[in-house]
């Protein structure tokens, strides 16, 4: 088996938080103990979310805990000449439109919701707008149910058309999606394996359905299960996730490890954070995993 290409992908809105480190561990395990390749791509297509110096301070966080990439990094900002390519071939193959409605609009119409928040109900599919001054859709239609095996949750589908609607490629504001870019670059940067936060497991439907119609391979899917704040919420930057503590690095790897269930020996914490990388890439058990909402991290750090 040729070993794989795995990636981590922060969005530069802020300083790593635990969560974060979670994802960055877990894909670095994965990718390394089938020795394989690591790389660092910064997701700042949504150029109006970054935050100035964000993405110098995550890779100084990452260097700060011991982690060392494949390659240069690669910036999603300078890629877009990328992103347009894969826009028109679709564009050209008639699986997308452009569409008039902004999400207060839709409100307004009283559409339903689904797990990933409006369901289009493929208002615009037939009304040939020019794609000038607004956002361009890849349509669902007749999509039935996108599934795939994830290696931690099993098997997950939805049902695109109903649950999820036809959703946006580029905004009216000229600034391609999440969904779009992911897709394009894991593709030209060879990903074969992603390894992230659970929170996106419903996206990568979305995601293969891209990959299938830009006729991409699909990538081997496995999603960690997400860190929470003491109020049971998702740990982000939004939801009170503090930055990374470098003097900290050994516990917060160690307890990173433990919100995988992967038993680190105490003593391991007397390490530095390379020695710590080193025993997790050897001893990683990625069956251990429990797929299901963490205890809070603040549980898990001494
Ligand atoms: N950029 C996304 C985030 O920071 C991760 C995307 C991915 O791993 O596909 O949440």
């Amino acid at each position: 088996m040729t070993p794989p290409t795995g990636r981590f992908a922060p969005t530069p809105s802020g300083a790593l938080h635990f969560g974060s480190l979670v994802a960055a561990l877990g894909s670095y395990c994965a990718a390394r103990a089938q020795r394989g390749r690591w790389l660092v791509r910064i997701e700042d297509v949504d150029t109006p979310r970054v935050v100035a110096g964000a993405s110098a301070q995550i890779l100084r966080d990452l260097e700060a805990f011991g982690f060392e990439w494949d390659g240069e990094v690669v910036y999603q900002s300078s890629r877009r000449e990328e992103y347009r390519l894969a826009l028109d071939k679709l564009w050209r193959q008639g699986d997308c439109f452009a569409c008039a409605c902004s999400r207060r609009t839709l409100r307004e119409q009283g559409v339903a919701s689904g797990p990933l928040g409006q369901i289009y109900p493929g208002n615009c599919r037939a009304r040939s707008l020019p794609q000038a001054g607004h956002s361009v859709r890849l349509s669902t239609a007749h999509s039935g149910a996108i599934g795939f095996h994830d290696r931690v949750y099993g098997w997950f589908s939805l049902a695109l058309e109903t649950e999820v609607g036809d959703f946006v490629l580029r905004r009216s504001d000229d600034i391609y999606a999440y969904h779009l870019a992911v897709v394009v670059d894991d593709e030209l940067q060879g990903i074969d394996q992603v390894v992230r936060g659970a929170d996106l497991l419903e996206n990568t439907c979305l995601h293969i359905h891209l990959q299938q119609r830009l006729g991409f391979a699909t990538p081997d899917y496995l999603h960690l299960p997400l860190v929470e704040n003491a109020d049971g919420v998702k740990l982000s930057k939004q939801t009170g996730a503090t930055p990374l503590d470098h003097a900290k690095a050994p516990s917060l790897l160690l307890a990173a490890l433990r919100h995988l269930e992967q038993q680190p020996p105490a003593e391991l914490e007397h390490e530095t954070p390379q020695m710590i990388l080193q025993w997790s890439v050897r001893n990683w058990r990625p069956t251990a995993i429990v797929p299901k909402p963490s205890l809070q991290a603040e549980n898990f750090i001494r």
